[in-house]
């Protein structure tokens, strides 16, 4: 992630929000996260060292309710990158119409270097540090980039800690017996997933027919990835941070998944695996997979991956980001005029955050869903915000980046003007 991203994050709700007419005082509220804190984690090593590493937590904006957003452990976290994260979530639950703001946390951190024991230290330390700051009515946390539901579990646990009380709704993505919700492990792939659903209707696709690529086989691409070969879309090649893998036949997305669990690498498990051995297929670089000549390119990675340096080889029709930020805001015009259709991350990926939601709305009244409820509710969420941005899309002439920018910019706008002014 460059240190560009931030400016890149608020250059485009600038660009989009004047072209839109959005009201200038809405445009500069977003040019400014509310609070950011930064704070510096010691952490007692195993081998009995200290250890330091820096931490943040932004709260962007809060006009539509508490602030909303995961944290991310990744070396390369740093505080533009979490207050661009940030602002993008204040955009995207404004999008599906949940009564959040938006907020980002991160570690700088490369966790895979660290122990169970020592992960466990650290992400109790991060809520010791920013305790002050979340709490289920102002900050509410999840997983995002290399944290999972344990993680979360174990930050839900100091919270309560430090709080003397019970208060599941701290924190959403926890496991299931410390109140997490049933379908909130696939939900930003469901997510995703749903949208391509609706493109399907509108196009009448006959799946079969659609190729596919995933970039990237965390939560959300390998969810996105198995919902679609289910339904018998071709996935043709599928990466992780080491590469990946292209097949004109398609690949069976469980099987690749499970190798992977097993060897860490979709690379080099594919040419072990003997449902792959059977398929004729190539190793590609991630670079390669981007460029591919396939209907609908997932990009589920991380940020920046397709811009200026790589805008004229991109060849897909469809780009649908399950990533936060794949693509850079200054190759928007120019892929609308190339007619490659985008569907932006903050309504593609959105399933996640819907169903943490989901999430905090069961810890609050202490009634769980099942799962066919949660699936049903999810989906009206994501067929619902999918219509109404591709409906403005249409009226207005905009892309669906751009309706989706100008309906929460607008929609936030209303929360900002109903607060009134405390100066
Ligand atoms: N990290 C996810 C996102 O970027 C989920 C956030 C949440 O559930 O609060 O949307």
């Amino acid at each position: 992630m460059s240190d560009q991203v931030y400016q890149d994050a608020i250059t485009r709700v600038r660009r989009i929000g004047e072209s839109a007419g959005v009201n200038h005082e809405v445009i500069e509220a977003l040019m400014h996260p509310m609070r950011t804190m930064v704070a510096s984690l010691p952490v007692r090593m195993d081998n009995g060292s200290t250890q330091y590493f820096t931490a943040y937590r932004c709260r962007y904006n809060n006009a539509l309710g508490p602030t909303k957003g995961g944290i991310r452990y990744h070396p390369d976290v740093n505080l533009e990158e979490v207050q661009a994260l940030a602002l993008w979530m204040t955009i995207k639950c404004a999008v599906v119409g949940l009564p959040y703001g938006g907020g980002k946390g991160g570690i700088t951190v490369d966790p895979k270097q660290l122990s169970r024991m020592e992960l466990e230290r650290l992400s109790r330390s991060y809520v010791r540090q920013m305790a002050d700051v979340i709490s289920p009515d102002r900050d509410i946390p999840a997983p995002d980039v290399y944290t999972n539901e344990r993680i979360m579990g174990w930050m839900m646990d100091e919270y309560e800690y430090i709080t003397r009380k019970k208060a599941p709704g701290v924190i959403t993505g926890k496991p299931l017996s410390l109140g997490g919700s049933v379908g909130r492990d696939d939900a930003t792939g469901r997510g995703a997933y749903l949208c391509i659903l609706e493109l399907e209707k509108k196009h009448n696709w006959k799946p079969e027919e659609i190729t596919v690529a995933v970039q990237g086989f965390g939560n959300g691409g390998y969810h996105a990835a198995r919902l679609l070969q289910e339904r018998g879309y071709k996935i043709v090649a599928i990466s992780d941070s080491k590469g990946g893998i292209y097949s004109s036949n398609g690949f069976d997305v469980p099987s690749i998944y499970k190798e992977k669990q097993a060897t860490r690498q979709v690379k080099a498990v594919y040419c072990t695996h003997s449902v792959c051995e059977q398929v004729e297929h190539t190793a590609i670089t991630n670079e390669e997979l981007l460029e591919l000549d396939v209907d609908i390119l997932i990009p589920a990675a991380l940020d920046g991956v397709i811009g200026g340096h790589n805008i004229d080889d991109i060849k897909a029709k469809y780009i649908v980001e399950v990533a936060n930020g794949p693509v850079l805001s200054d190759v928007d015009d120019t892929l609308h005029s190339k007619g490659i259709h985008v569907i932006p991350d903050v309504l593609a990926n959105a399933g996640g955050v819907t169903v943490s939601y989901f999430e905090w709305v069961q810890n609050r009244s202490g009634y769980a869903w099942d799962l066919p409820t949660v699936h049903e509710r999810l989906e009206k969420i994501m067929s619902e915000s999918f219509n109404r941005i591709w409906d403005l899309a249409q009226s207005e002439g905009r892309s669906m980046r751009n309706a989706a920018y100008t309906h929460a910019m607008r929609k936030i706008g209303e929360a900002i003007e109903a607060h009134g002014t405390q100066d």
